[in-house]
């Protein structure tokens, strides 16, 4: 199927109830995607996400290109076969990785040239090699390759981030039109990334010069980097007011469980997070009364689930006493309950989030949301 944005209903926050229409599946909008990293979402199988209404995930293709390898994939007739998931893959550039993992990057004009965190080969990633690589994984939305840059940055340093972006972009687009599609997902698409650091003028000028070049959606990068939360929003609020509204908009690395409606609130569709799934290994749970670490002593004879109002199968079933066992014993199962319950708690926010734009009370469910999870926190 080709790819395609609708949108269903707007708020007057600026919120969007929409429709991603992709090669793999119908994706509801507001949507949270799991990172799934090296082509898993760990401690996760395939047919627990499918179980979960999983509809995208995110995958890195830095690490895949890595290891197995794109070409090792590709010739396995991409990532959806290779892994088996039927439904719809989202891959970023590997610009984020290589910024943030690699050893001995050096960003030019051309591209970053790097290390590998693995074994210390050398490689050179430019906007056209992340093309061919996310071509040869098939994903149904790829990323171009942007600069990212750190927090706090300059302004001389931001700008030209954006500058280098924008050129990018712009060669992306051309090896896009030129090279051969993907041979196991044709229709594919790729997304611009929106840089320009926490300046709105370098934001907005590099969403009108991206916006120019027509893409079928777009990306706002460069936060969650360290900022305080009211930054990020001021941010991401200002860069998609400058986006067309018939385009997705997605906002990468974002957020926290209460933060989730806030970005939604700026007109965001799409998001990804390593929170659910990271923390959840590091038995910190999310619940609807604010987090809780299994770990603690208060819930070794604990017998209540989780989250007594949440659905998910782990609290249907499995008490606090004893994850709090299977996490003290170190047992591979508390790392596939947390997953799965935090994962749940995550998806279950954005399921509220879309029904509360159809119903429009989105500004009621934002306040009410707030209050409840940060009456947990100490
Ligand atoms: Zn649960």
């Amino acid at each position: 199927m080709a790819f395609r944005f609708e949108i269903v209903k707007t708020d007057p926050s600026g919120a969007r109830l929409g429709r991603l229409i992709t090669p793999h599946g119908t994706i509801e909008t507001p949507a949270f995607m799991p990172v799934g990293t090296a082509g898993t979402v760990k401690a996760m199988t395939q047919e627990a996400l499918e179980e979960l209404q999983v509809p995208l995930l995110l995958a890195n293709t830095y690490h895949l290109y890595l290891r197995p390898g794109h070409e090792l994939i590709r010739r396995m007739g991409g990532l959806h076969r290779f892994m088996a998931w039927g439904g719809g893959i989202l891959t970023d550039s590997g610009g984020y990785q290589v910024f943030s993992l690699a050893d001995l990057r050096k960003v030019s004009d051309e591209g970053v040239r790097f290390r590998s965190h693995l074994d210390g080969t050398e490689h050179l990633l430019t906007p056209e090699k992340a093309i061919e690589v996310q071509r040869a994984l098939g994903s149904d939305i790829g990323m171009v390759l942007d600069e990212c840059i750190e927090y706090p940055a300059t302004r001389e340093r931001a700008a030209s981030a954006a500058q280098r972006t924008l050129e990018w972009a712009s060669r992306s687009k051309n090896e896009m039109e030129t090279a051969p599609p993907s041979e196991a997902t044709p229709e594919q698409v790729f997304f611009a990334i929106v840089q320009g650091g926490t300046f709105k003028d370098l934001r907005r000028q590099n969403a009108a010069e991206l916006v120019a070049l027509d893409f079928p959606g777009y990306a706002i990068g460069g936060l969650a980097v360290g900022e305080p939360h009211e930054l990020s929003c001021e941010i991401a609020g200002e860069t998609a007011a400058c986006l067309p509204m018939e385009r997705a908009r997605y906002l990468m690395g974002v957020g926290k469980p209460e933060q989730l409606v806030d970005y939604v609130r700026c007109g965001i569709d799409m998001m990804d997070c390593v929170l659910p799934t990271r923390n959840a290994r590091n038995g910190y749970l999310y619940t609807s009364q604010g987090p809780l670490h299994i770990k603690n002593a208060e819930f070794i004879d604990d017998a209540r689930p989780i989250d007594e109002s949440c659905g998910c199968m782990v609290c249907r079933r499995y008490s606090r006493a004893y994850l709090c066992h299977l996490f003290r014993a170190n047992e591979i199962l508390g790392a596939i309950l947390n997953t799965h319950h935090n994962l749940y708690f995550f998806l279950d926010i954005m399921r509220a989030i879309r029904e509360a734009i159809a119903f429009g009370n989105l500004s009621r469910f934002s306040s009410e949301l707030q209050a409840r999870l940060e009456a947990g926190h100490p």
